[in-house]
């Protein structure tokens, strides 16, 4: 076969594999009576990302990756794919690569969740631990160097290899599952940033269209995305690894668009945790942990909302389930292992929940 012919097949591979995948669902979350305010009251839902073949948000992007890269001629039929990743986009890359048959090899920090690296394995995949994160991409371009394979980048390439205005991105389904809802238009979209590349479709997306839901992006410890938001200053680094999967990086990553985003919220990890506890409890199923920081950034804006008298709707993301995290943020011993305290952060939501008050 031809490369060309080759590189047509794998497209087709991709395309079929969306076409028997159906889109994620757009959940809405029982929010007590406080919510029915004589403005009309306010809604929060969650596009449930965990529904995916791979389990998270990181399928669509997967998808994005691979066809931007065999679309450029980037991939050519036994080209070794490599990622920097810090475990889901690597889980979801793992797939596509088997799926046009290409070897896969991730680079992740020792720690990552055990569920992932079987995950990836499972698929065929390698992983290759390194011990600090910032030397994921530096180890991922030595490895492209030596397999003479394709460092495929998900940090670099996020924010350009999904289409920002349209062809059923996340933005675009949203909106097209809101249509027949109370306030159809959100207030706000309330997205965390690992890549980035969610938030600046996002931010995109809204221009584009016109709307004039705001975007806010949630950020934890550990990471710059929120101190250099602050600052206005993209070379700051931290040495720390943020605990909460999938977001929090230790440098502005460049798929990270600061120019779309409204506001950003910074959310304690006690609080990342305790949200996604409280959350599953409610949905009665595990949720992530980043899912607990944008639930919490989803309930600061609610509760802001209703104090001001507004009515309207908030979007947020169910990024992934739990259930990869029976180690981790479902596991008291690691919980108390990281010093995090889970019972102000809990508490704070109960009485939210409790009274429509938000505490400070
Ligand atoms: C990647 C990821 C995010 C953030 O999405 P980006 O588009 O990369 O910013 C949030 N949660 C989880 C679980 C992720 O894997």
């Amino acid at each position: 076969m031809s490369d060309r012919s080759w590189t047509a097949d794998a497209v087709r591979r991709i395309e079929a594999d969306g076409l028997r995948s159906a889109d994620t669902h757009l959940l809405k979350v029982d929010l007590p009576d406080w919510s029915r305010t004589p403005a009309g009251g306010v809604d929060l839902y969650l596009k449930d990302e965990s529904t995916h073949p791979t389990g998270s948000l990181k399928h669509r992007l997967a998808r994005s990756l691979f066809l931007y890269a065999l679309c450029n001629g980037w991939i050519a039929p036994g080209t070794t794919v490599i990622e920097a990743s810090s475990g889901s986009t690597a889980v979801s890359e793992a797939y596509f690569a088997k799926l046009i048959g290409v070897p896969f090899v991730a680079v992740m920090v020792k720690g990552t969740s055990p569920r992932k690296t079987e995950l990836i394995e499972a698929q065929g995949g390698m992983c290759h631990f390194v011990d600090s994160p910032t030397e994921i991409y530096t180890v991922a371009q030595r490895l492209e160097h030596e397999l003479g394979g394709h460092f495929i980048d998900q940090f670099t390439m996020a924010e350009r290899a999904t289409d920002w205005r349209g062809n059923n991105n996340i933005a675009e389904s949203v909106f097209a599952q809101m249509a027949r809802e109370p306030h159809p238009v959100p207030e706000w979209i309330v997205v965390g940033a690992g890549t980035g590349g969610t938030s600046a479709t996002f931010g995109r997306y809204l221009r584009y269209q016109q709307h004039d839901t705001r975007l806010a992006v949630v950020d934890v410890e550990n990471s710059v995305f929120l101190p250099a938001y602050e600052a206005g200053d993209g070379s700051i680094v931290s040495t720390g690894a943020s605990r909460i999967e999938g977001i929090g990086r230790p440098r502005v990553e460049p798929s990270f668009v600061s120019q779309v985003i409204d506001a950003m919220i910074g959310v304690p990890d006690a609080a990342s945790v305790a949200a996604a506890r409280f959350l599953s409890g409610r949905l009665g199923r595990r949720v992530g942990g980043s899912t607990g920081t944008n639930f919490w950034g989803a309930c600061v804006l609610l509760a802001e909302m209703v104090r001001h008298g507004r009515a309207g709707s908030v979007v947020t993301l169910l990024c992934d389930s739990g259930d990869r995290y029976d180690h981790t943020y479902f596991n008291d011993a690691w919980v108390a292992e990281q010093g995090l305290e889970l019972d102000p952060p809990t508490a704070v939501l109960d009485e939210y929940f409790a009274t429509g008050s938000w505490r400070e």
